[in-house]
């Protein structure tokens, strides 16, 4: 089970990449432990000793999907990590530069703490501490011997490439995590925005959308609307009950959307309750198109929706409107609403058209 409160935003940020950075912190501390060995450092040999086991019972949080602990628990290794091992070794290692990835972290603190409130002064907060950790090591590395001396510039240089390297590619990960993870929400919002939760079609904000571009093209001689709306709808709530109304619903729309697929063009939009509305850029003659609507109302009233023992059966009227010049978006919409309801007056299951 995924943790409750740092929610999916987290585990959204704690994907792919995040057992390969695992892996790499890992043999990272590892390789520390042996040299520190090496050296007979022990306070460093232990402490590192303490964080390949994190990262080892990291594995274990990743794969129960516990991104929250997950996050803190390696930010604070890092954090101790680095402020030991300055005192121990000074400023030549380039630990420090693990603050830099800690202030990228910052930054997303009101992402991965679901935009609180608090979220702000709490990385305003961190973000000060942050600062006084760095200069106070700072001064702590010029006044103070070190702990251990390691002279050997290889060792020291490769460690220095080897932080730097760390610290800023946290910075790099952070950002590009972040930047995926909002386009991804964005998608989300946008598909949300736009679609009919549903059926899944687009809902009459997005179709206003399409028409009022569709207007405004100069190419818009062919255009044709039609308002279909399901007939004596009422009565299928009231005799098999509301969801059973939401699946003939879906089957509905799954039956419009399957006449867009082979179709530029061809736009299918749930207008409102048991109302749907489509553009249609036709490339035929008008009788063409009415032959197709005609289609469309017979094979709608010849299914059958299979609901728990039930076999719902409905039919739908429809209001065909061809654009003419001079008209505006609201003419047409008007006459497709006329034409729908000279149809329903008509007796329902029939295709209305403009002349
Ligand atoms: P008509 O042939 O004249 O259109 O009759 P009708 O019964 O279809 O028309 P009416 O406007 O009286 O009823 C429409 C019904 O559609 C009423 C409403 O409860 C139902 N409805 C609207 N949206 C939904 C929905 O999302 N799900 C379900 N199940 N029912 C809905
Ligand atoms: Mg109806
Ligand atoms: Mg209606």
């Amino acid at each position: 089970m995924p943790e409750r409160g740092m929610t999916e935003k987290a585990n959204l940020f704690v994907k792919k990449g995040t057992w390969i950075i695992n892996i790499v912190l890992l043999v990272c501390h590892i390789y520390f432990v042996i040299l520190f060995k090496f050296y007979n450092a022990d306070i460093l040999f232990w402490f590192n000793c303490g964080s390949v086991a994190i990262y080892l019972l990291s594995f274990e949080l990743l794969r129960r999907k516990k991104a929250g602990t997950y996050i803190y628990l390696v930010f604070l290794e890092i954090y101790a990590f680095m402020i030991v091992s300055i005192i121990c070794l000074g400023w030549e290692f380039g630990f420090q530069h693990y603050c830099i990835a800690f202030i990228a972290s910052l930054c997303f603190s009101d992402f991965y703490m679901n935009g609180s409130r608090t979220a702000n002064r709490v990385s305003l907060l961190l973000g000060v501490f942050n600062a006084s950790i760095y200069i106070a090591l700072r001064f702590w590395t010029q006044y103070h011997p070190y702990v251990y001396q390691i002279d050997n510039t290889l060792v020291k240089d490769g460690m220095y490439v080897m932080n730097t390297l760390l610290g800023f590619s946290f910075l790099i990960m952070y950002f590009s995590i972040y930047s995926k993870t909002v386009n991804k929400l964005e998608e989300e919002l946008r598909q949300m925005a736009e679609r009919d939760a549903l059926t899944g079609l687009y809902n009459r904000r997005k179709m206003m959308e399409l028409l009022g571009a569709e207007m405004d093209s100069v190419e818009n001689k062919n255009l044709v609307v039609a308002m279909l709306d399901v007939d004596l709808f009422k009565r299928v709530n009231d005799t098999y009950g509301h969801v059973a109304g939401d699946e003939v619903l879906k089957r509905l729309a799954d039956t419009l959307q399957e006449h867009a697929k082979d179709k530029e063009d061809f736009y299918v939009c749930r207008w409102g309750g048991e109302e749907f509305f489509i553009l249609y850029h036709y490339k035929d003659t008008k009788a063409t198109v009415m032959e197709e609507f005609e289609r469309i109302r017979q094979e709608i009233q010849q299914q059958e929706i299979p609901y728990e023992e039930e076999l719902i059966k409905m039919t739908i009227t429809i209001g065909l409107s061809f654009y003419q010049k001079g008209m505006s978006l609201n003419d047409l919409l008007k006459e497709a609403d006329a034409l729908l309801y000279k149809g329903k007056e008509a007796g329902r299951n029939c295709v209305r058209c403009s002349e």
